[in-house]
């Protein structure tokens, strides 16, 4: 089935760059049709307790309040939300059509990717479960809440040695955990974590089992990946820097991606590699991903797409 209308835009996200992407095209009066993904409609956010750093909340605000606040703003203005994923799109000639997964094809003069990216998981009982409470992916965002406290970092690259290296300023002591003999990350990151008093190795160690109390992780135990002998770590913090995927698998045929599968933008501006599709937030952005950087660029893909149709028409 087919959808009647030819839209002005859709939008494919509802994280914070897609939100705010459909609130800025919603003022424009472009009508956008915004598909929010079937099981994380709002985005990242939605799976974290409290943000402290999102300007204009000085207490703070529960991520998934945040995210229903954004997606009301939008729909103020009119923009129209479908809670469902996009299966298949072809972006590439002058009406652009995606496929949601009842099989409806829906047709739009631009379109903005604002899909986001996934952090990489350890595939560990209650990692979920513990996410916001003990266990992070986001030192920036997470770190001022580990203040004197014993915690780990697991990962052996650029991430994981920036990740460890700032969470001493708040941190009691940092353990980085890592499976292999060697780190992956640069020299100078190497150096610059060897030389901290507070960061301390555990080479070809692995994460064995996250043990909860209270709802709030509790302590780890480590494997040794030769002779598979466990040890306890009395930690309550974990955070899991081993890397992230970028959710442009849906457009790898026809978008330009990057090397790592992040989509690539003729910076400063949102435009991708097709006349009038535009793409922002973490599917594009592998260095700041912050919720606050996702807005910011989900408001350029909306003026950029703007500008698009303005000249288009
Ligand atoms: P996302 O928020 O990831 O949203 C992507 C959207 O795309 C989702 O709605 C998804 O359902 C949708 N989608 C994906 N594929 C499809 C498809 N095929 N069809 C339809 N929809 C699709 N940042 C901060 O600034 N402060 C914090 O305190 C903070 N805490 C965090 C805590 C956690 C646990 C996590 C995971 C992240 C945190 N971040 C924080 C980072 C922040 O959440 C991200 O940088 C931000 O959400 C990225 O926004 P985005 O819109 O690009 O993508």
């Amino acid at each position: 089935m087919t959808d009647d209308a030819i839209r002005e835009v859709i939008v494919i996200g509802s994280g914070p760059a897609g939100y705010t992407a459909a609130l800025y095209t919603a003022r424009a009066q472009l009508k956008p049709l915004v598909f929010g993904g079937a099981i994380f409609v709002g985005g990242a956010l939605i799976t974290t307790t409290e943000v402290e750093n999102f300007p204009g909340f000085p207490e703070g605000i529960d991520g998934p309040d945040l995210m229903a606040n954004m997606r009301a703003q939008a729909e103020r203005f009119g923009a129209e939300m479908i809670d469902d994923d996009i299966v298949s799109a072809d972006l590439t000639g002058d009406i652009k059509t995606v496929t949601d997964t009842t099989g409806t094809v829906h047709r739009a003069k631009s379109v903005i990717v604002a899909t986001g990216s996934g952090y990489r998981k350890l595939g560990l009982p209650k990692e979920d479960e513990l996410s916001g409470r003990g266990v992070s992916w986001c030192a920036t965002c997470d770190g001022f809440f580990f203040r004197d406290r014993d915690i780990v970092v697991v990962g052996g690259g650029d991430t994981a040695m920036e990740e460890a290296t700032f969470l001493t300023r708040f941190a009691r002591s940092v353990t980085v955990v890592h499976r292999r003999s060697t780190l992956r990350a640069s020299q100078v990151m190497q150096n610059r974590a060897f030389s901290d008093d507070k960061i301390s190795f555990a080479f070809d160690t692995e994460i064995a089992e996250l043990k909860e109390k209270d709802g709030k992780l509790a302590g780890l135990v480590l494997r040794d990946v030769f002779t598979g002998k466990t040890r306890d770590l009395d930690v309550t913090g974990l955070f899991i820097a081993i890397g992230h995927d970028p959710r442009s698998e849906l457009f790898k045929d026809q978008l330009d991606l990057d090397t790592n599968g992040y989509i690539e933008v003729a910076s400063p501006t949102t435009r991708t590699n097709l006349r009038g599709v535009f793409a922002a937030g973490d599917v594009v952005d592998h260095t700041y991903r912050q919720a606050i950087t996702a807005a910011a660029s989900g408001c350029s893909a909306a003026l950029d797409a703007e500008r698009y149709l303005a000249a288009r028409s």
